[in-house]
């Protein structure tokens, strides 16, 4: 008997699954993923994924941020169905509706006087165009970001991106971009002069899960604009109510000029990425210019479809406010279990359900991720800090599922304690 995809049992699928990737997808990762007792996901609804063995995990990984409505919501993937009836991509040689009504939305949600969108297929290509913008609008080359900040991986935003070990392999990377410490509004200062832009994460997700100081982005906005540079908010991570509240830069009531989106915003369903921009940036970049940047798939109708739904959802479910409450909680028991394990964890922080947990040492994670998948539950690494794990979970999550994440993080933490007491015996 076939069993999912085709394959003649569970054993045969995770085979032949792990067999392509070490020999045709990426043979390094597929070790990493085998050693650290990764499965096959089969399927998943809501906040549970299925492997191929019909083990049940909860999602605390989230897709790194993109699962912000669970997975497969009815209403999202309802809506994907009745259009994929209708058309799937679109044409462009034709007005399209659902990409004019998900503008239209967009600018309504947003903060301040955000108005023109476009639409991309991923996070990396709405960063690619926000740098684009902020060059052609200002007739300026330099851009400012931040150390350990992540952006994606196309040559633009790999450059505003901090980690060297992602980049240093593609040099010479675009030039005129420089770096600055997160946080940090004086060293901003010191750099601002002739900058088309400051792009920044209101919340660094994959530096290691690091707020800022309250008041430093209301700062960033007032240094920019005295330099007459943009402030380009990547909200890729933080925005459409991660942080509890609806975009991160919401906690220091700042209306950047231009903000990129992905992830979440199609409520997992369909890929998506976006800016935008103010008009009169906007204008100033494009105003006669409407084929300067583009995109064939960007903004197809089977995404925008989804997008629509996602955001209805995000407000009819009230999800924002369930991100604030469910977030709290999971950071108190985050520091709790700091407060237990001190020689393991670090500190916890975070905000709303965009959680880190830093390591004292990043060789833990090898111990706490494998004993929480485990118990049944998925976390991650952040990208650009391998010494924090991430929590990261559906924005519908209940308050039960949260104390089972926190029992899986507190029985991983418990086994590299142990491990650690064994590891210092055997020394001595
Ligand atoms: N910007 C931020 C803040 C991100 O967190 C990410 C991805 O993690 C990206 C950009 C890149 O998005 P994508 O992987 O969809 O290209």
């Amino acid at each position: 008997m076939k069993t999912l995809y085709g394959a003649d049992s569970p054993q045969a699928l995770y085979d032949e699954t792990y067999e392509n990737y070490r020999r045709f997808l990426n043979p390094p990762l597929a070790r990493v993923m085998k050693i650290s007792g990764s499965t096959i996901e089969v399927r998943a609804q809501g906040t549970t994924i299925w492997d191929h063995n019909g083990k049940a995990y909860l999602d605390f990984a989230g897709g790194y941020g993109v699962f912000t409505l669970g997975h497969s919501h009815p209403r999202v993937v309802a809506a994907v169905h009745a259009q994929l009836e209708l058309m799937s991509l679109a044409g462009k040689t034709m007005f399209d509706p659902l990409a004019g009504r998900l503008a239209r939305e967009l600018a309504r949600i947003t903060p301040g006087d955000l108005e023109i969108s476009f639409f991309g297929n991923s996070g990396t290509e709405a960063v690619e165009g926000a740098l684009k913008l902020a060059r052609a609008a200002t007739k300026r080359s330099k851009i400012v970001a931040t150390h350990d900040a992540f952006h994606g991986k196309t040559l633009g935003a790999l450059s505003a991106s901090g980690r060297a070990a992602f980049k240093s392999a593609y040099a010479p990377l675009v030039p005129e971009i420089v770096h600055v410490p997160f946080g940090d509004a004086d060293a901003l200062a010191a750099e601002l002069d002739d900058a088309a832009a400051f792009i920044v994460e209101p919340v660094q997700g994959e530096g290691g899960v690091h707020v800022p100081p309250l008041g430093y982005l209301a700062r960033a906005r007032e240094l920019c604009d005295r330099a007459g540079a943009l402030l380009i908010a990547d909200e890729i991570q933080t925005g459409l109510g991660r942080c509890g509240m609806p975009f991160g830069c919401d906690r220091d009531g700042v209306v950047p000029d231009v903000m990129t989106l992905a992830k979440g915003l199609s409520g997992g369903v369909v890929p998506i990425g976006a800016y935008i921009a103010r008009p009169s940036v906007w204008n100033a970049a494009y105003g006669n210019a409407p084929l300067m940047h583009t995109s064939t798939f960007g903004g197809s109708p089977l995404a925008c479809a989804a997008a629509l739904a996602a955001l209805e959802v995000l407000r009819d479910e009230n999800l924002i406010e369930n991100a604030r409450l469910r977030g709290e909680q999971l950071l108190t028991g985050a520091c709790r279990i700091v407060s237990e394990y001190p020689s393991v964890l670090r500190e916890a922080r975070g905000l709303g359900l965009l959680v880190g947990v830093e390591l004292t040492n990043e060789g833990y994670g090898g111990t706490i991720i494998p004993e929480m998948l485990k118990a049944g539950v998925t976390a991650a690494w952040t990208l650009n800090q391998q010494r924090v794990i991430r929590l990261e979970p559906p924005l519908i999550v209940a308050p039960d599922e949260i104390e089972r994440a926190l029992e899986a993080l507190r029985a991983g933490v418990h086994a590299a304690h142990e491990r650690l007491g064994t590891l210092q015996s055997d020394s001595r």
